[in-house]
């Protein structure tokens, strides 16, 4: 059976994604540096989406409100609880390099975040 599995090309959705990866992933930086160094090339066109698709870059955003696509959005508020959950063991743990109060506000940021992406804001 030769038929293609795996991630589906969708470059035509018009719907915004967000990437499969974490949160603190390096995609932003790696964006600062090829428009600083001119290293466009060695982009990927395309990413890995928590929906399982590969869209264009362009197509995500880190941004709950511009999350479009529904499956990227549970995916997105899933990691950030869990994001959330290791940053405060991290802030529990003797001799820790964050405090527990830093790693509070950095797990309410996290929480917070994952509020926005199951639209739980009080607005619809
Ligand atoms: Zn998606």
């Amino acid at each position: 059976m030769d038929s293609p599995s795996g991630p589906k090309d969708d470059t035509t959705s018009a719907h915004i994604h967000v990437e499969k990866k974490p949160p603190r992933s390096d995609a932003r930086a790696r964006d600062l540096l090829a428009a600083t160094f001119g290293l466009v090339a060695d982009l990927p066109a395309t990413v890995a989406t928590g929906c399982g698709l590969r869209v264009p870059y362009a197509m995500t955003s880190p941004r709950p409100e511009s999350v479009t696509c529904l499956a990227c959005r549970e995916h997105a508020h899933a990691q950030h609880l869990r994001l959330a959950e290791e940053i405060e063991r991290l802030g529990a743990m003797p001799g820790a390099v964050v405090t527990a109060d830093r790693a509070g506000q950095v797990a309410e940021h996290h929480r917070d975040l994952a509020r926005r992406f199951a639209g739980d804001d009080g607005s619809p």
